[in-house]
């Protein structure tokens, strides 16, 4: 394809999207577009070998589940949210432990990992230089590791 080709196809694409927002008188009109591109869409069955309509496993609760399209991780909307909010916990806490570290003035690798507990319970256990560190609640995982990490300089 030439480069004029090309420059043909995005200025016509332009000209479509321009009708299609020129055509839409408000949210009700954008609402039943966007249903009507949804149902023409018809989702590939494979990408890179792996089938889109495969089981795969809830990013929350470990379920295996049908995803609809390819960004699909959760089984269901409630598995969504509560994702969403782990993964932000998850990098609030890291955010406290590179800060911690780097109180120290010392390049340290550690590795956290993020289990499913009850919800009151701390869900991360902490991996420092060949240590190990786990706590029923998170203010006190982070006083451990504060006072390791000082041990660690001594
Ligand atoms: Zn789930």
């Amino acid at each position: 394809m030439s480069k004029n080709s090309t420059l043909n196809i995005l200025i016509q694409m332009k000209d479509q999207l321009e009708n299609i927002i020129a055509s839409g008188d408000g949210l009700d009109s954008d609402k039943k577009l966007l249903a009507e591109t949804e149902k023409s869409i018809k989702w590939v069955n494979s990408c890179n070998g792996y089938s889109l309509h495969e089981k795969q496993d809830c990013y929350n609760c470990g379920k295996l589940f049908t995803p609809k399209n390819q960004h699909q991780k959760c089984c269901s909307s409630n598995c969504r949210v509560q994702f969403h909010r782990a993964k932000k916990r998850l990098s609030n806490f890291n955010n406290k432990v590179q800060e911690m570290i780097d109180e120290t003035g010392q390049e340290t690798n550690y590795i956290i990992e993020q289990t499913i507990t009850e919800s009151n319970k701390c869900p991360f256990i902490v991996y420092i230089k060949g240590s190990r560190f786990e706590s029923e609640s998170t203010k006190s995982l982070l006083s451990e590791i504060k006072k390791a990490l000082w041990n660690q300089k001594k």
